[in-house]
């Protein structure tokens, strides 16, 4: 496509959006019902985002099925039988298919093209986009479906590249299956994805060996099949539902403990946990009392708690203690949901490796060696964790006004407004982006409330005429502010987590410093905001109108100039 000639005439299309996972496919559905020319590009080979890529055993939603699906067609709510209560990855993206089927979206994707840098045209108020295919393309909207956990990262481990068996990260697991019998396999982390993998594959290795360097807080999912007749009555109260995470701070059923933590008995709270640890999802971690997010007391006790419940689990009293976290307390990073986990380390064929007291040295050819010995394996797993939320972002260049970068802008801590809006980077939109009422909640809810709210506001500002807008710096600063200070109160500012903006394997962004990366008020609070501005002519934004032989000036001068 010439771009030349797409400049002269406008740009290629109206609108691009970047990723086609849960985000884009809506997002593309809401603009081109509304008439715009908008496309979806996506470095993978078909749609899926988070459930296209990690096809690792044991993948599945810590969300209830039902509560993650979209909530935006009646049909689509009615045909859909979720079977499980937590869907795995196959029917997961099963679902996104039927989804993008349903609706015809598919005409307007185009896969494994990646998209490498994306350039604001001030002269032309227009975004360039390059691809790795060798394409330019440009658009007036550039939207951002990117995911927040899409950027895998590796360990600086040396040797990587030596190992002659197989290995991967659990994102790029093979399409074709693994064959794991028999196999001597070896598996680094322990975060929500290695927990997953390790209880769904132990009983199937011939031997499994985890490299833990700290170990995880986690609680069980209690997964259950669900039938016709239940899945009749869900669709019977899906509008109970959906108002049920909507009221929600985490955009899940589970609604917190109002009661004041220490207000009601140590024997109230108790059999409160013995009830949540044995529900379904995340009550325990949601449904409990808001202290333990704030309270070091509070936390502290709900820790013990859980501690005790891995000693109940784990036959040998060492190995128990070394799989209990000491040095952050339940529920300050995301709740891994496992499947009987603490039991694998109950198996004659599983050993944990403590890489805290034996730090791995590299891998080998054969395998990998600590500082004790070396490990010899058939297959290595790396579920070594994202470069979360600004990640995909920094992999893209994206330069805005004066050509500004935004992995510059962002190096210490992202700015936002309202996690949708970059200021100095006019007409990009981020429905889920850092800083959003996404990141902390369940992500598909937080997702629709950002793809619905951008498109009311695009509709808004063509409607009026407008070409151009951007978020002013003031609206930025205060929300950014706004982010951080809510940081203050919370446990989870000491944690290093991908909430924190922590990983040891990314440049600067290794333990020390926080960035703030996740809107932490809670879905409603953040609705309720997003409204306002929208209710007050999106107040924060500065719209303007590009004339073909005029300077830009604000709408309101042009209606004064006109009369
Ligand atoms: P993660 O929570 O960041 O865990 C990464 C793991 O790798 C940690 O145990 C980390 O150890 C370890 N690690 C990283 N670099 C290492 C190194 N150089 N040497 C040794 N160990 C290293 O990543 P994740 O498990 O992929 O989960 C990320 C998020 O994805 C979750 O919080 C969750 O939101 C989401 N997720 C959701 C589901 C679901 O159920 N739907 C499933 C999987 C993931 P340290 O802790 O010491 O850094």
């Amino acid at each position: 496509m010439s771009t030349a000639l797409a400049t002269q005439n406008g740009p290629d299309h109206e609108a691009i959006i970047i990723g086609a996972g849960v985000c884009g496919i809506y997002q593309v559905k809401t603009l081109t019902d509304m008439g715009m020319d908008a496309i979806v590009l996506d470095s993978a080979g078909d749609l899926g985002g988070t459930w296209y890529w990690n096809r690792y055993p044991g993948a599945r939603f810590d969300s209830e099925s039902y509560t993650y699906g979209y909530s935006f067609s009646r049909e689509l709510l009615d045909e859909w039988h979720w079977k499980e209560r937590f869907s795995g990855q196959p029917e997961n993206l099963r679902y996104l298919n039927y989804v993008a089927d349903k609706f015809d979206l598919r005409k307007y994707m185009q896969f494994n093209c990646k998209v490498e840098a994306a350039h604001y045209d001030e002269a032309e108020n227009i975004w360039r986009l390059s691809l790795d295919d060798g394409r330019t393309l440009t658009c007036r909207y550039l939207i951002m479906g990117l995911g927040l956990l899409s950027q895998p990262t590796m360990p600086r481990v040396e040797g990587i590249h030596d190992f002659k068996g197989e290995s991967f990260h659990t994102y790029y697991w093979p399409q074709e299956p693994v064959e794991l019998k028999g196999k001597k396999v070896g598996i680094i982390g322990t975060g929500a994805t290695a927990i997953q993998v390790i209880a769904e594959i132990a009983d199937k290795v011939g031997s499994l060996t985890v490299f833990q360097r700290r170990p995880n807080w986690s609680a069980p999912l209690n997964n259950s099949e669900i039938t016709e007749e239940e899945m009749a009555d869900i669709r019977k109260r899906y509008d109970e539902i959906f108002a049920n995470c909507a009221k929600s701070p985490g955009g899940f059923e589970h609604q917190p403990d109002r009661r004041g933590f220490w207000e009601v008995t140590r024997e109230e709270r108790l059999k409160l946990w013995d009830r949540l640890y044995d529900e379904p999802g995340f009550g325990i971690w949601l449904q409990n009392f808001r202290e333990i997010f704030t309270d070091e007391d509070a936390n502290a006790e709900i820790s013990e708690y859980i501690a005790d419940r891995i000693r109940q689990r784990v036959n040998d009293p060492a190995i128990a203690e070394k799989l209990i976290p000491k040095d952050h307390g339940f529920g300050v990073q995301r709740v891994p949901l496992e499947t009987r986990y603490f039991e694998v380390y109950n198996r004659d064929n599983v050993e944990l490796v403590d890489i805290s007291e034996t730090p791995l040295e590299r891998v080998t050819e054969k395998g990998i060696r600590t500082s004790d010995r070396e490990f010899e394996f058939d297959i290595i797993i790396y579920a070594t964790g994202f470069d979360a939320i600004t990640g995909a972002y920094d992999h893209v260049d994206i330069r805005g006004v004066g050509g500004q970068t935004l992995r510059e802008k962002w190096f210490d801590s992202p700015s936002t407004f309202l996690g949708m809006f970059v200021h100095g980077f006019p007409n990009m939109l981020m429905p889920a982006g850092p800083q959003s009422g996404s990141a902390s909640t369940n992500y598909p809810r937080g997702i629709e409330t950002g793809v619905n709210w951008c498109t009311e506001f695009l509709k808004y500002f063509r409607d009026r005429g407008y070409t151009r807008f951007n978020a002013t710096e003031a609206a930025e600063a205060r929300w950014t502010s706004h982010v951080e200070k809510m940081y203050s109160t919370m446990l989870m500012r000491k944690a290093k987590s991908w909430f924190t903006g922590y990983n040891s394997n990314v440049d600067g962004h290794e333990a020390g410093k926080v960035r703030y990366f996740v809107y932490n008020g809670g879905s409603p609070k953040y609705v309720q905001r997003i409204t306002e501005i929208a209710g007050n002519d999106y107040e924060g934004i500065d719209m303007t109108s590009d004339t073909p032989h005029s300077p830009r000036m604000p709408l309101q001068q042009m209606g004064d100039a006109a009369d």
